[in-house]
């Protein structure tokens, strides 16, 4: 009666499923419960699919009663299954909620009801019959069963149309696309009852399933045999629902160096040994490896962090044993959460540990608690990458200006353009926090270039000359200098506000020396166009004379630093300084005068040009233009 051609194969994948699945470390979330719980319910509902057929089948052997009980539990299992998947949309959607209540119990009443329904089929003749005889045929209630199946589909597609924003493109087509194969094995079903078709279509939904979230491999770092990045997320957004979890971090100092001196092999090995010991010590911890050295522990209980912090660091005391004859020394920081914090927030705490990891090799203490306090300085960190996007994306970041000032005259001869971005409030941001993040995501070219355009346009659209002012002066970062195309660019800006190259003063620091060979030939590229170049912060870092000499600025920058020092202790050496560098033919610019005395001294010893508060702050370029257009 019944063709069994499908189902052998569904039961022998979806076994394969369940062995594969078992025999790979699991992360335990939810997601992964319940695809557990998928996965064992097909089984089940397969085993008693195939066990009611083949009794029915064969129902000379058996008793009324017992023909009831197992088509009864097929029915459990089956309304059971689409049940699972449901679960399974709200988990990827993240919108299973943790407790019990009335909402909850709502969602849930179809399903409740459902079962109900074929748990009182053990009694009554409800979704099926089986009459004395042994004859199997449809109840009054049968069709709750697709009732049930289509509600549930249709009601997880709402969800996953309610969040589409919230979650990626991948997983939005993955969950529909599971579900819309689901409901056609439904249809068939009901067109073709005698085929068991059905578990063919649940092991393909369980198939996109497996392909897109569950295959174990997505959360393993193999070279470490431990849990990947991605699986500390997943499992740090669990953690809320834990008071006090135990979360510690550490990493490998100078690993990305290390990896060069004991070689890339050597230090996988090692990798591999620190991990087989915290597996070893810490059997009930959950291991993870974060790339580049970095590895992570989490568990239930917070109060014994400082005891392993302790007992990892005491391990590393001692040499990992790489090779026959390799030993390697490893040193550690390690990464700690104060057990105060509110871990309700994961992606607070999330983001407090990439940071606090990516920074440690910055901080000089060995192991940093993370506390509300570092937790807010990295949240407003957040802040400004946001603000520094935000601009980027917005061509919306402003060019104050500051006035550079002949020191002879002390009449106006130029402008330092300065640039700020604003946070959400509207508050200005000060280049010093946003510039140094903008150069390590990248985004201070495009920075940079919104600030040399508006230098340009400022030119452009006022009587600069008027103004008394022949030139201003646009900061590059190292990064930026170094670009290939940097000339190219620059100078189809120039051309498209018709501003002639000499109207503009590129400042560089000393850092940009660093690749001296480079450098020089940048410059010299960018003067053939027509760009002059100022030394700026000069004494801040590394100086070296004897390459000064040879690079063609027009002007040097004394840090601030160096200015406010000679005010504390006159001694020789800055004036000696300042001649030297006139000696060498440059012009000299004091920054951060702000007092009439300073203004005085810095002139007294030679300076050409001074800048500071004492004359003016730096000001919006409108507000500029409105000081300095009325002379
Ligand atoms: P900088 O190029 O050395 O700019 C001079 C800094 O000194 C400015 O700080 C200015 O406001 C400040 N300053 C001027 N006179 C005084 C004074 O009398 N007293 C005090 N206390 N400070 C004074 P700001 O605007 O905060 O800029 C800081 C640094 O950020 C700049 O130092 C520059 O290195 C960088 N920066 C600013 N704009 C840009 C830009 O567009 N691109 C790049 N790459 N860096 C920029
Ligand atoms: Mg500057
Ligand atoms: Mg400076």
């Amino acid at each position: 009666m019944w063709d069994y051609s499908f189902i052998l194969p569904d039961f022998i994948i979806l076994f394969t499923f369940l062995v594969y699945y078992f025999s790979h470390p699991r992360l335990p979330i939810k997601l992964n419960r319940t695809f557990l719980f998928i996965l064992i319910v097909n089984i089940l509902t397969i085993v008693f699919d195939v066990s009611a057929s083949w009794t029915l089948e064969h129902s000379g052997h058996f008793s009324p009663f017992f023909l009831r009980v197992i088509n009864a539990v097929f029915f459990i299992f089956f309304i059971a299954r689409i049940f699972c998947f449901f679960l399974f949309t709200e988990d990827v959607l993240d919108l299973r909620s943790r407790h019990w209540g009335l909402a909850p119990a709502l969602k849930h009443i179809v399903f409740i009801l459902s079962e109900l329904i074929a748990i009182s089929n053990f009694f009554f003749d409800t979704i099926f019959s089986i009459s004395e005889d042994c004859v199997y045929s449809r109840g009054a209630f049968y069709n709750v069963i697709y009732i049930c199946a289509f509600y549930y589909i249709l009601y997880g597609l709402l969800l996953c149309l309610f969040k589409l924003k919230k979650i990626s493109r991948a997983r939005f087509l993955a969950v529909l696309t599971f579900n819309f194969v689901l409901a056609l094995g439904y249809v068939f079903r009901i067109l073709f009852p005698n085929f068991l078709i059905m578990n063919l279509f649940s092991l393909v939904a369980i198939i996109i399933i497996f392909v897109t979230f569950e295959n174990p491999i997505f959360y393993l770092s193999i070279k470490a045999k431990a849990f990947n990045k991605s699986a500390l997320s997943a499992i740090l957004k669990e953690l809320g629902s834990k008071k006090n979890p135990l979360i510690i971090a550490f990493m490998i100092h100078n690993y990305n160096e290390l990896r060069e001196v004991y070689s890339a092999a050597q230090m996988d090995r090692g990798i591999e040994l620190i991990s087989q010991f915290l597996a070893k010590k810490y059997p009930k911890l959950l291991r993870f490896y974060l790339r580049d050295g970095k590895f992570a522990l989490v568990g239930d209980d917070n109060f014994c962090s400082d005891k392993i912090r302790d007992e990892i660091s005491t391990r590393f005391s001692q040499s990992w044993c790489a090779g026959s004859d390799v030993d390697i020394y490893l040193e550690v920081k390690f990464v700690q959460f104060d057990s105060k914090l509110d871990f309700g927030n994961y992606e607070k705490i999330s983001n407090a540990l990439v940071s606090a990891l990516r920074e440690s090799e910055n901080f000089e203490a060995v192991n940093i608690m993370v506390n509300e306090e570092t937790i807010k300085e990295i949240e407003r960190n957040t802040q400004i990458k946001r603000a520094v996007e935000h601009a980027v994306e917005n061509n919306s970041v402003e060019m104050f200006l500051q006035p550079l000032i002949d020191a002879k005259s002390y009449k106006l001869v130029g402008a330092e353009a300065l640039a700020r971005i604003r946070d959400e409030n509207g508050n200005l941001i000060p280049p010093g926090l946003f510039i140094p993040i903008a150069e390590k995501n990248g985004r201070i070219n495009s920075m940079g270039e919104q600030m040399f355009e508006s230098a340009c346009k400022f030119i452009h659209e006022h009587d600069i000359e008027k103004m008394g002012i022949s030139w201003i002066n646009v900061n590059l970062s190292p990064i930026q200098f170094l670009r290939p195309d940097l000339n190219k660019r620059f100078s189809q800006i120039l051309e498209k506000y018709e501003v002639d190259s000499d109207k503009i003063h590129l400042e560089i620091t000393e850092e940009s020396m660093i690749d001296y060979a480079l450098l020089q030939k940048q410059i010299q590229t960018m003067r053939l166009s027509g760009f002059q170049f100022v030394l700026d912060d000069y004494g801040s870092g590394y100086s070296n004379l004897s390459r000064l000499k040879r690079c063609p600025f027009i002007n040097i920058k004394l840090d601030m630093e160096i200015v406010r020092d000679y005010f504390k202790e006159q001694d020789k050496i800055l004036p000696t300084l300042v001649q030297t560098f006139k000696q060498m033919n440059f012009t000299v610019t004091a920054e951060g005068v702000e007092t009439l005395e300073m203004v005085e001294t810095m002139r007294g010893i030679g300076c050409d040009f001074l800048q500071g508060y004492y004359f003016s702050k730096p000001l919006p370029s409108h507000e500029f233009a409105k000081t300095y257009g009325m002379y």
